[in-house]
C-alpha cells in the first residue's frame, strides 16, 4: 500500500458520524444503494502542485486510502456488471461501489490497475479506441507537457509567458475552452507545429496500447467496455454519426481483445451531452448498459441506460465529498441546482 502524507482523511469531526447514521437510515428506508464513481487519471502527490489540468487527476495516495476506507466500512467494490445485477436484486442494505476509468491513459496500466489488484479490487476501463489506435489527437496531454515544460508558447497564434504554476493553470483553462470541440484536432496540429512539438512522441508518453489491454482483457479484476472511437460528444452527432462512435468502438474492442464490451460509458455526461435518442442508439448497438456523469446514486429499479456516476477530481483529497457521493446528497444538490 501507499504511505499516506500530508493528505487530509478524516471527516470533521461529528460529521462522518452524521452522514454514517444518515446512510445507514437510509438503507433501511431505500434497500439497497450503488454508487458509481468515474475519474481519468492518477498523479503523486509530489507532482500535484505543477499540474497545470489538475481536475483531471485524482491523488493516488487519496486513492489508495478511499479503497482502504470502502474496506474498511463495509461497501463492496463490484464491476458495472455486478452493480447491474445487485440494482436489480434490490436486496435491503446491500451497499456497492464501482470505479470507472474513462478515456484510459498509460496511467491506468502503470498505475491504476495495479493499485485496484493491490486491494483485490475489481475496476471498469472504459476505453476510447482512438487512443490505443493512434488516432485521437491527445492534445489534453500535449498542452499540459508543454505548459509544464515550458515558460513561453505560441497558442493559436498567440505568444504567451508562463512562469508560475497559477498562470499555467489559467493558460490550460482558457486553451481548453476555446479547443473543446470538432476543432480540437486542428487546433493541436497548428499548436505542434508552432512550438516545434512532437505530438507522436506525445502520444506514445500518454496513450494506453493495445499490447497494455490485451495484457490486462483476462484480469478477473478488469472490465473493458467502451468511451466511443473519437470522444465526440454524442449528443451533438446525427444518428447515423452516433451511431458509428458506439458501435465501431465496440467493433474494435472485439476484433483486438476478443472483448465482446456490454457497457459504454458517454464522454462528458452531463444531461447536454446524452439524451434518450443516445441511449436508444446504445441499446441498438448491443449494449446493456450507459454511463452518465449525472451525479447520484444506484436503487432499486435503476434504468442502465442511464446510470449516474459521480466525477472524482483533483478537487478530491479527502473523505468528506466521498461520503456526501455515498449517501446520494451530492446527486440531490446537483439536481436541485440543475446542474444535471
Ligand atoms: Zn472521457
Amino acid at each position: 500500500m501507499l504511505q499516506p502524507h500530508a493528505i487530509p482523511q478524516a471527516l470533521p469531526v461529528g460529521a462522518g458520524h452524521l452522514v454514517r447514521t444518515c446512510g445507514k437510515a437510509a438503507d433501511a428506508l431505500m434497500g439497497s444503494r450503488g454508487c458509481l464513481f468515474t475519474f481519468h487519471r492518477v498523479a503523486h502527490s509530489a507532482r500535484w502542485a505543477t499540474l497545470p489540468n489538475r481536475d483531471f487527476y485524482i491523488d493516488l495516495t487519496f486513492l489508495d486510502q478511499l479503497l482502504c476506507y470502502l474496506a474498511r466500512t463495509g461497501w463492496q467494490v463490484v464491476t458495472v456488471e455486478e452493480a447491474l445485477e445487485r440494482a436489480a436484486r434490490g436486496r435491503n442494505g446491500d451497499r456497492y461501489v464501482n470505479f470507472s476509468i474513462d478515456d484510459c491513459y498509460r496511467d491506468t496500466f502503470e498505475e491504476i490497475v495495479p493499485l485496484f489488484r493491490r486491494h483485490a479490487m475489481p475496476v471498469t476501463l472504459f476505453v476510447t479506441t482512438g487512443i490505443p489506435d493512434g488516432t485521437m489527437p491527445m492534445w489534453c496531454a500535449g498542452l499540459e507537457d508543454a505548459l509544464i515544460a515550458r515558460d513561453r508558447l505560441t497558442i493559436d497564434g498567440e505568444t504567451i509567458e508562463t512562469h508560475t504554476a497559477e498562470t499555467k493553470r489559467n493558460a490550460y483553462a482558457a486553451t481548453a475552452a476555446r479547443w473543446d470541440g470538432p476543432e480540437a484536432g486542428a487546433r493541436y496540429d497548428r499548436f505542434c507545429r508552432e512550438n516545434e512539438i512532437d505530438a507522436a512522441a506525445v502520444h506514445r508518453k500518454h496513450a494506453i496500447s493495445w499490447e497494455m489491454l490485451e495484457a490486462l482483457r483476462n484480469d478477473p479484476l478488469v472490465e473493458i467496455g467502451s468511451h466511443t472511437v473519437s470522444h465526440a460528444r454524442i449528443s451533438s452527432l446525427s444518428p447515423q454519426d452516433a451511431f458509428a462512435e458506439l458501435h465501431d468502438s465496440r467493433e474494435r474492442l472485439h476484433a483486438k481483445l476478443g472483448v465482446a464490451a456490454r457497457h459504454f460509458a458517454f464522454p462528458y455526461g452531463r444531461s447536454g451531452d446524452c439524451g434518450q435518442r443516445d441511449f436508444d442508439i446504445a441499446r441498438e448497438a448491443g449494449y446493456a448498459s450507459t454511463a452518465t456523469t449525472r451525479k447520484g446514486i444506484v436503487r432499486a429499479g435503476q434504468d442502465p441506460y442511464c446510470l449516474p456516476r459521480n466525477p472524482l477530481n483533483g478537487a478530491h483529497r479527502n473523505l468528506t465529498m466521498i461520503e456526501l457521493h455515498l449517501t446520494g446528497v451530492t446527486g440531490a444538490a446537483a439536481r436541485v441546482l440543475g446542474r444535471v
